[in-house]
């Protein structure tokens, strides 16, 4: 069994350049008005775990937590 991932953002943080949603639609998504992320799975399928780890290493404004468990 592949260990668990969960995902935390911080919308204080994010400077809305959507880098995330873009990587990984299935888990980020930004808000229509504020472009600021907003979360869609916070414990997204191992298939995305990589995907995701790496929107953390990418966001600008390190708004994106990733914790292993
Ligand atoms: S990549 Fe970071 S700064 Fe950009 S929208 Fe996502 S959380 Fe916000």
């Amino acid at each position: 069994m592949s260990a668990g991932l969960r995902v935390a953002v911080d919308t204080d943080a994010c400077c809305a350049m959507g880098r995330c949603a873009a990587t990984a639609p299935e888990v980020f998504d930004q808000d229509p008005d504020s472009g600021t992320v907003v979360l869609l799975l916070a414990e997204p399928p191992s298939a995305l775990h990589e995907t995701v780890r790496l929107c953390a290493e990418l966001c600008p404004c390190a708004a994106i937590t990733v914790t292993e468990n």
